[in-house]
């Protein structure tokens, strides 16, 4: 079953063996100088890998397909999805791989993949290439969500390729290796439900099922109580992006998986002055994926996923239907008690008070201040700080703190510090990202891999990164937009 040569690793390939019809076989293209430009050592030790083996020329070559273990069997992912709600039968990995799967050191299946690795049969018009930019912001962004605590995949490595690749200009290129509890996505059941094998779709679920939610596999509805725990999973994660103000930017079903991980990071960011329309993908025009649409926007992508469930779920459609709608419309419930708790620990209270927090909001919204900081502010206010300053209309923010202060226990050191350990001082703000990933682009990655140590400690305020806390200095714009491909 396993296969390797006490090499590096040893890869499982239970994906490709358990659901041949979701996949094509497929290899790396070669790369002609690859130079590894950024390696997690904290995650190659959490897989059990000697970090200073991959950055060996062996290892470099298994970060970007080459020099596989015997018996790999690399493959491209098939999956369908709703593109900006329109609906592609076929999408797939047409520039990625997924080279195998290995087991942590916890026991836990994880994902090895590739992005940027050439074109497969799934590449349409695509060149199979990414630049150096973009996989470098997906590995930050990543790593400071993982560091907030929010289920991500993560990148292991970035390799530059020393090829040029074509976009607008050309750019350098780099292979993403990450790392994903699995990659089954909203898209990959899309996929294998309207395929003509109509057992896939069951293979698929089971599949999802001993890899995800093993428990559920005994449950009287199996694959009900399967889509409630992704409804679970998701209406948690989306709670948690909202928590931190983060915007997705891409929520295609293709982008939504099944474990709860945020996948594919392109143009996402997190917002510094409080807006609930902002947008930062410079082709979402309509503000599809606007921060405040992120909820409904999964619930959206979870019905479609629901869909293909029915007949899994009663031989009886009407039946099936109805419980799949009861799973989906409890989504709403399911991330509201999320966030509801979420806020409430952000601000120090015992107990939800939905009222007082859309209160905050509104004012944040209205006098235009940052996100990340207005929440350290109020800590530091509990501590005798003076944070009227954030605020252009200081008298509404005294009013509500007094509604707040009412509320809160006692010790107000204690709950200062419990805020603080929810309440990040460290994001990868949107030109940070840009001015990091624009000096790599020239050569330079000491100011990436800065950033990646700010933004891997988010919670403890140390001095040397005060302008890591900054939101982006006036003029660059609070909407900067750009295409993360
Ligand atoms: P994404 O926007 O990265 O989620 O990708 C959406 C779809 O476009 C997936 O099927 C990708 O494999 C494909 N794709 C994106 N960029 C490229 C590229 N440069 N070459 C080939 N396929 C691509
Ligand atoms: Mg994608």
């Amino acid at each position: 079953m396993s296969v390797g040569t006490g090499q590096l690793l040893e890869f499982d390939h239970s994906y490709a063996r358990e659901l041949p019809g979701l996949s094509v076989p497929w290899t790396a293209a070669p790369v002609p100088a690859p130079a590894l430009l950024a390696l997690n050592e904290a995650l190659a030790a959490e897989l059990g890998l000697d970090a200073e083996a991959l950055r060996a020329p062996a290892g470099v070559a298994l970060l970007v397909g080459s020099g596989l273990p015997d018996g790999a069997q690399p493959v491209a992912q098939a999956y369908a999805g709703h593109q900006f709600g329109a609906y592609v039968p076929r999408l797939g990995d047409g520039r990625a791989l997924l080279l195998g799967e290995l087991v942590d050191r916890g026991g836990r299946r994880r994902d090895l993949h590739l992005k940027g690795s050439g074109r497969t049969p799934f590449a349409r018009g695509g060149d199979g290439k990414a630049a150096v930019g973009p996989m470098l912001r997906e590995y930050v962004t990543g790593e400071a969500m993982h560091a907030l605590g929010i289920p991500t995949t993560r990148a292991l490595a970035v390799v530059a390729t020393g090829e040029q690749v074509v976009r607008e200009s050309l750019l350098p290129g780099a292979v993403l290796a990450r790392v994903a509890a699995s990659h089954l996505r909203v898209g990959t059941f899309q996929y294998a439900a309207a395929a003509s094998e109509p057992a896939l779709v069951r293979d698929l679920a089971d599949h999802a099922i001993a890899r995800h939610f093993p428990d559920v596999a005994g449950a009287e509805r199996p694959y009900l109580e399967f889509y409630r725990r992704v409804v679970d999973a998701q209406a948690s994660l989306v709670a948690r992006w909202m928590l931190v103000g983060f915007v997705h930017g891409v929520m295609n079903t293709d982008n939504t998986t099944i474990s709860g991980e945020t996948i594919d990071y392109g143009p996402c960011a997190f917002m510094d002055a409080f807006d609930p329309a902002t947008v930062f993908s410079s082709i979402d025009h309509r503000g599809r994926y606007a921060y405040a649409n992120q909820p409904g926007i999964a619930q959206w992508n979870l019905a479609r996923l629901g869909e293909t469930l029915v007949p899994l779920i009663d031989e009886d459609t009407d039946t099936a239907v109805e419980a799949a709608t009861e799973v989906v419309t409890a989504f709403v419930e399911r991330y509201e008690a999320y966030w509801a708790s979420g806020m409430a620990a952000k601000l120090g209270l015992e107990t939800p008070d939905t009222p007082l927090v859309q209160d905050l909001l509104a004012l944040l919204h209205a006098q235009r201040v940052d996100f990340t900081r207005s929440f350290r502010a109020l800590s530091a206010h509990l501590r005798g700080g003076d944070v009227r300053p954030l605020f252009a209309e200081p008298d509404a923010f005294d009013a509500w703190v007094a509604r707040w202060e009412a509320l809160l226990p006692p010790d107000r050191g204690a709950v200062a510090a419990a805020m603080d350990r929810v309440n990040p001082v460290y994001v990868p703000r949107n030109h940070l990202v840009e001015e990091a990933v624009a000096a790599a682009t020239a050569g330079d990655t000491a100011p990436f891999h800065r950033l990646v140590d700010a933004v891997a400690s988010p919670f403890d305020e140390r001095p040397g990164l005060e302008r890591y806390a900054e939101p982006a200095p006036a003029g660059c714009g609070p909407h900067v937009t750009y295409c993360g491909t």
